[in-house]
């Protein structure tokens, strides 16, 4: 398999005219080929169109019809897993076996999806019989269920090019949920983007699916993912990467005549709170842990531990000081595109210039040939001076944290109570102190979507129970879904209400056969039965 540069329209693909780029290999600082061309205006209003066209097929299918076709595309991943691990090791500069993983993951995702699709206990079906001889008055028939919302427009992330990209989570969640999908590739990975939307598009053909149910979309620029977030036929948007860039289309989307809700999974710090106890029963696992943690993928996890809390104490520094030895040896290493290490660099630069910010001891001198490449940057400050700066408080997305020393467990919990929102807070405490900790563990609990006792943020299970979410700046709508887990399903769909139907104008999961042998709140009760 070998990407040739163009856009997929549904089963048709764009018309040349577009601006043109090129991918990049990080490691090797050069470019690829094919050339890859932008979507044209016409391009994306036929991509629309063809998804709103599908949208209605798509709402009627089955949960057994959705998840048949979640595992034809996990099985097309996995049968091609060479050639995209192939492509995407010279567009990232991932390692092989975290990409092969990667795919393993997707397509785990994909049928886990796929099967919460077919139970449908997520759908939330409940009824309410009438009661036509209630006096004073009688009581409706009422019947409801989360419907699928329509053409779903999905921004992939640039550090995951599989497990949160084309046939990543947001794509897998909608198709899930019954919506049509239309993925603005990212122009960091656009030929292992373009590798598998063909395989999507297989699955469309071999599971008679129609044309429409997914389109995929280069561009040079903004403007084609801004055109598909203002266009009036599409209904929802999925969202992994920057503050700027999530916020920026959130905008977007809400200045719209009709606003349509964007999940976005932007900045997060991911706080580590480190005890005393913890110290004095596991100092050295705890610096191998967290160097782990800190510096896998080049730090580039929405995960990342970029904020670490400590009491200042002999044994803390003394761990501090064995955590810094082994960030100095981490060797430097090609981070995912030019313009994420120059964010990073330009980060850690400012970072370095703030009053009463300490840089820990040298790192490695980065590979000055190559624009892309970075070592760890670890600093450290106060607690007075963090909670006087709001700059400290940003993230930087890289291999850079920032250790917050702090006088007592008072200024520990001020410092808890300043942070913002994030997708994660951890707690590392003492076999003898963590029953002690609950107010810190209320404070966590409020700023992050995951609070992680005596555990790493980065590595995150897909399950039905995960959260993968928080406060914003972490999402755009305030935690209150998540973008990882089978409840990332709920994002794409609405409720509706029917009221007084008879039994065949029902959707077959509110009917008193319930045919699928759904899950169901009948009367206040939670049933499998029929009615
Ligand atoms: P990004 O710049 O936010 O880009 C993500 C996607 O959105 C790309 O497809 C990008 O288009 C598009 N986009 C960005 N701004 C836009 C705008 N104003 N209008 C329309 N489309 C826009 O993120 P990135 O390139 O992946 O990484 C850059 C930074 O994002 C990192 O330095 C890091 O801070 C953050 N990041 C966060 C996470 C996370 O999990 N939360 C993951 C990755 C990165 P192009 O493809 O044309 O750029």
């Amino acid at each position: 398999m070998k990407p040739d540069g163009s856009s997929l329209i549904g089963f048709g693909s764009s018309a040349p005219g577009g601006a043109e780029f090129l991918a990049f290999d990080p490691a090797r600082g050069i470019s690829l080929e094919p050339t890859f061309c932008s979507a044209t205006g016409r391009d994306l209003e036929r991509a629309v169109q063809l998804a709103a066209a599908a949208a209605p097929l798509w709402a009627k299918l089955s949960g057994a019809q959705r998840n048949k076709f979640l595992r034809t595309i996990a099985d097309n991943l996995e049968k091609k897993s060479a050639d995209l691990v192939a492509r995407a090791q010279q567009e990232t500069a991932l390692p092989e076996a975290r990409l092969k993983g990667e795919i393993a993951r997707t397509a785990g995702q994909l049928r886990l999806y796929g099967e919460t699709a077919e139970r449908g206990d997520w759908l939330d079906a409940r009824i309410e019989t009438a009661q036509p001889e209630r006096q004073p008055l009688p009581k409706p028939d009422h019947r409801s269920l989360l419907r699928p919302l329509g053409p779903v427009v999905v921004f992939g992330s640039s550090n995951f090019p599989f497990a949160y990209s084309v046939a990543g989570g947001d794509t897998a969640s909608a198709f899930a949920a019954g919506c049509p999908v239309i993925v603005k590739a990212h122009s960091a990975h656009p030929g292992t983007s373009e590798l598998v939307g063909r395989l999507i598009l297989h699955a469309v053909r071999d599971c008679g699916l129609p044309e429409g149910t997914f389109s995929l979309l280069f561009d040079a620029g903004l403007t084609v993912g801004q055109a598909l977030v203002q266009h009036p036929l599409v209904k929802a948007v999925g969202f992994t990467g920057s503050l700027r860039g999530g916020r920026a289309l959130t905008d977007l989307a809400a200045a719209r005549p009709e606003p349509i809700p964007v999940y976005a999974e932007m900045g997060s710090i991911n706080p580590v709170f480190i005890l005393p106890g913890a110290l004095a029963e596991r100092s050295a696992a705890l610096v191998d842990g967290l160097h782990a943690s800190a510096t896998v993928g080049v730090g580039q996890f929405c995960t990342n531990p970029g904020l670490i809390v400590l009491v200042r104490a002999p044994a803390a520094e003394d761990f501090l000081k064995n955590l810094g030895a082994k960030l100095a040896a981490t060797p430097p290493a090609a981070m995912l595109t030019a313009a994420i290490c120059a964010n990073f660099r330009k980060g850690v630069a400012a970072r370095a210039r703030i009053t009463g910010v300490r840089p820990l001891p040298a790192p490695s001198a980065d590979d000055a040939r190559l624009s892309t490449v970075a070592a760890p940057v670890w600093f450290e400050t106060s607690a007075q001076d963090y909670s006087s700066n709001p700059n400290l408080t940003e993230e930087i997305f890289g291999p850079s944290s920032l250790v917050v020393w702090c006088k007592d467990s008072a200024e520990m919990l001020a410092v808890a109570h300043d942070l913002s929102g994030n997708l994660t807070a951890t707690l590392h405490a003492g076999t003898a102190e963590v029953a002690a900790q609950g107010a810190l563990l209320d404070i966590l609990a409020n700023k992050a979507g995951r609070v992680i006792l005596n555990g790493f943020p980065t590595g995150l299970e897909v399950s039905s129970a995960i959260v993968h979410s928080g406060p914003y700046p972490a999402t755009s709508d305030g935690g209150r879904s998540t973008s990882v887990g089978t409840r990332a399903l709920t994002r794409w769909v609405r409720l509706v209400c029917y009221q007084n139907f008879t039994e065949e104008l029902l959707p077959p999961e509110l009917q008193n056969a319930n045919p699928q042998g759904l899950r169901r709140l009948v009367n206040g009760a939670w049933t499998n039965g029929a009615i």
